[in-house]
């Protein structure tokens, strides 16, 4: 059996997430055209015949300033010290950004070592579907210059071009190892985690500005009735200010609703496919005013942020 760890890296927006639900074949992981939807790390188990592939989303890497992100970047950055094989994201319409530069230096300063095994490295050419294919060979000439990379690739996540050869590259440079997780695991992420996420997506999806960075998702009850098989979830809408409340709300609880409602769907599919059967979903939201969230060491904990 070949196995092991594999985390998707890169800078904020290029796709992780995206190419994560792709390899995946199914939605684990938020996806927002905003930077920073995915906060906690997300786990996807993908086991074939004779491989297992543990696969990793992880928040965006880039030099972060305030102490939030500092805390999203770090849990990237732990990841790096622990997997076999890296997948690094770029976007191929803006390929020489900055913060990519911080990824490979990150790449460099934590995940290769000299008492462990360097990991495998990929290059992953995303957003293909965007530029003429004149222009990949540019970024591949580019990028082969800079670090000896197992494979580059070129991909879509979104148009799921590449995607298959990337998954049997990836059983291609594993090493032997053991099975980790039974047959029907899709992930070992905690379910509270997963679902607040999934409802933080539409918060992303549907308001503007500060609103989707000021709020968090935090899930305090899931009850499963076995019998009518019905999923309860009461989960809070954590928010810094009065006035994202009353956003949040909406007039007369609209976006309460729609983003509810959006969510609600995304959990069923999930819930399908990890209890194969049925679920109803009951959703029960509040919007909630708590200015210090972010400094509250028993919500980041509840969220996987600590
Ligand atoms: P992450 O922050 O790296 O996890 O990025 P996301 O997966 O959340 O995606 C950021 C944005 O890029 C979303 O609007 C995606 O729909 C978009 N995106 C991701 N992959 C592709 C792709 O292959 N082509 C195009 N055109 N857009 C993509
Ligand atoms: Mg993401």
């Amino acid at each position: 059996m070949k196995s092991g760890f594999v985390a998707i890296i890169g800078r904020p927006n290029v796709g992780k997430s995206t190419l994560f639900n792709a390899l995946m074949n199914t939605k684990l992981a938020a996806v927002s055209p905003k930077p920073q939807t995915t906060r906690a790390k997300i786990s996807g188990v993908i086991t074939q015949v004779d491989t297992q592939i543990i696969l990793w989303d992880c928040p965006g890497l880039f030099q972060a300033r305030d102490d939030f992100n500092k805390k999203l970047v770090k849990i990237a950055i732990k990841s790096l010290k622990e997997i076999d094989l890296i997948l690094w994201l770029i976007d191929c319409t803006a390929y020489k950004h900055e913060d990519d530069e911080f990824v490979l230096s990150c790449i460099k300063k934590y995940a290769i070592s000299p008492n462990k095994k360097a990991p495998i490295i990929f290059l992953l050419i995303n957003k293909i579907d965007k530029i003429k294919k004149e222009d990949i060979l540019i970024i591949i000439d580019t990028y082969r210059k800079i670090y000896k990379f197992e494979e580059i690739i070129p991909i879509s996540a979104l148009k799921g071009i590449n995607i298959n050869l990337v998954k049997s590259k990836i059983s291609e440079y594993l090493p032997d190892g053991p099975q980790y997780f039974p047959d029907d695991i899709l992930t070992d992420t905690p379910q509270e985690i997963i679902l607040s996420e999934f409802i933080r997506e539409k918060i992303y999806l549907y308001t503007r500005k500060e609103i989707p960075f000021s709020a968090a998702v935090v899930v305090n009850e899931t009850r499963l009735d076995e019998e009518k098989n019905i999923l309860y979830i009461q989960a809070d809408i954590l928010t810094n200010k009065q006035s994202a409340k009353k956003i949040l709300v909406g007039n007369k609880g609209a976006m309460i609703k729609k983003i509810g409602t959006a969510a609600r769907k995304d959990i069923e599919t999930f819930l399908k496919l990890q209890m194969k059967k049925d679920i109803k979903v009951y959703l029960e939201l509040f919007v909630k005013v708590k200015e210090t969230w972010k400094e509250n060491e028993a919500i980041m904990s509840s969220l996987g942020l600590s």
